[in-house]
């Protein structure tokens, strides 16, 4: 199998037509300049002695560039690593030592660097990229070699370095376009950070496999975003982001979904969406279509975009895509029966092989046969859809019964004094474990324990009710939206 190059591709099958556009400073590729500048991106790097099995970290924000050097880098067959410039320098230096790039380029203040790593400013690449010529044609590589690192969130603790595969990459594209319909005419906003997976890979391969086109903002910004979406000149169709994000939109003051007019539909995925939130985005005549994936997966699973099924299966993050398995299993590895929790086991073309020089994760991540472990439990639905109950190691035993914390916070966001919620497990002499709620409460209200109670008796069974609840400001979240939910326990 031979690394794929759709870009190469798309200049010979539509040069003319506009590949992407950096919305930072309104710079314009067409399929050709985009081709020819990740040829000039090819002339830089090996000049600078970059060569095959090399990694190149980054340290930036979104741009058109970053995407050219990733592709790049592909061409190479090289490594690209970006980084989270969220982290603290201490920590994007021990990332450093981990996978020990050639070449760091960044826009940013420097963490300390690993022996033999040279830094380059991002606008340094830029500037020799325009000014570079074209390097001759790349000799193919293996697709099964690694072509990017990404460092998992950490939301579990220490990030790992997963090994994503040009194998991967064209995965993810063709399980995301069947599943989100993308075709030549789609139209991606890209301002999840590249330094995620669905930043990098999510909205930037799908529509760039099948000719369509990228809009590459710096960064989310909800005021920024909504406007863009609502702009009919640049004619957005998907929009993929994590929950969050979403929140955060019809959070702004300038939130009007009604001008949204070329968008086929919202995509989350990356952290659980509550279902009550999934049927407002539909009666606001948005399709909010939730999907499950993992640094290590890529896309793998995802609702269709029919409104119907949206509103009748809100919750479920839907089917796996045509190049992926599903299996949900016990603790035995045994295959449960649908409506029954299980271990979600995943086989596919989009599995990454391995973790960056981490030969014991293997074990401990793949079973015997090679499926990976994702450590989430999932329920399947009679049709097939499967719903994601909880991360198997936020789940606790109250009085013997599994309580799903997605479960209970899903209900007690239905609560208009909750704006935010995780729940955790905390140790209990009578029951075992009890439910305590972290709630950031909706400006000017003041929830109290026994309304709160109450609310959750309503909806849910009583041995899923926390029996505390505490009221926060905020709650500790990873780059990508997600709870850091052991912060919470050790804050206890
Ligand atoms: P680490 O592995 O370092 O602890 P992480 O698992 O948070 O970090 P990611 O690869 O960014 O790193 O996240 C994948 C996880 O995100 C999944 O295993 C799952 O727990 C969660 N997730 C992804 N999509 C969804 C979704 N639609 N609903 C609920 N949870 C989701
Ligand atoms: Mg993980």
């Amino acid at each position: 199998f031979i690394s794929p190059d759709p870009v190469a591709l798309h200049a010979r099958l539509r040069p003319e037509a506009l590949a992407a556009v950096d919305l930072a400073t309104g710079r314009r590729w067409r399929y050709r300049d985009l081709d020819r500048d990740v040829q000039r991106a090819v002339a830089v790097l090996t000049r600078d002695g970059v060569t095959r099995g090399d990694r190149v970290a980054a340290l930036a924000r979104n741009s058109v560039h970053q995407v050219v050097l990733q592709q790049a880098l592909m061409r190479i067959g090289a490594i690209f690593v970006p980084l989270n410039w969220r982290l603290s320098l201490p920590e994007l230096a021990r990332l450093l030592l981990d996978c020990t790039p050639r070449l760091l380029v960044a826009d940013q203040t420097l963490p300390e660097l690993p022996p033999g790593c040279r830094a380059m400013p991002m606008a340094a690449f830029t500037a020799a990229v325009d000014a570079a010529d074209p390097a001759p044609p790349c000799l193919p590589h293996s697709g099964m070699d690694c072509c990017i690192i990404l460092y998992t969130s950490g939301t579990s603790g220490t990030p790992k370095g997963a090994m994503l595969t040009p194998q991967f990459l064209l995965a993810t594209a063709v399980n995301f376009n069947v599943l989100g319909e993308v075709d030549t005419g789609a139209v991606f906003l890209c301002d999840s950070p590249m330094f995620h997976v669905i930043g990098i890979v999510t909205q930037i391969w799908p529509p760039l496999l099948r000719g369509g086109r990228i809009l590459v903002s710096p960064g989310f910004d909800a005021l920024r975003t909504n406007d863009w979406l609502g702009d009919a000149s640049l004619g957005i169709t998907h929009y993929f982001c994590v929950p969050q994000m979403a929140e955060a939109l019809r959070d702004a003051p300038n939130f009007a979904p009604q001008g949204w007019t070329s968008l086929k539909a919202l995509f989350t995925g990356g952290a659980p969406n509550p279902p009550a939130h999934i049927r407002w985005w539909l009666d606001h005549d948005v399709r909010m279509v939730d999907g499950y994936g993992m640094t290590e997966t890529g896309t793998t699973l995802g609702m269709p975009l029919n409104p119907d099924l949206i509103r009748e299966k809100a919750g479920s993050v839907g089917l796996a895509g045509p190049l992926t398995a599903v299996r949900l299993v016990d603790e035995e590895d045994r295959d449960v029966p649908d409506g029954t929790p299980g271990e979600i086991l995943i086989f596919g073309l989009n599995v990454i092989p391995d973790y960056w020089g981490r030969p014991e994760e293997r074990g401990r991540a793949f079973t015997a046969d090679g499926w990976i472990r994702t450590g989430d439990i999932g329920i399947r639905d009679p049709d097939g859809f499967i719903s994601i109950a909880d991360r198997k190691k936020d789940m606790f035993i109250s009085g013997g019964e599994n309580v799903y914390p997605v479960e209970v916070e899903a209900a007690l966001v239905e609560h208009p004094a909750v704006r935010e919620v995780a729940v955790i497990g905390i140790p209990d002499e009578r029951w075992g474990e009890v439910g305590c709620a972290f709630i950031v409460a909706t400006a000017g209200s003041a929830p109290d324990h026994d309304d709160l109670t109450a609310h959750c008796q309503r909806l849910i069974a009583r041995y899923k009710v926390p029996k505390l609840f505490r009221i926060v400001d905020k709650l500790p979240r990873t780059g990508s939206g997600k709870v850091m939910k052991h912060l919470l326990k050790q804050a206890l």
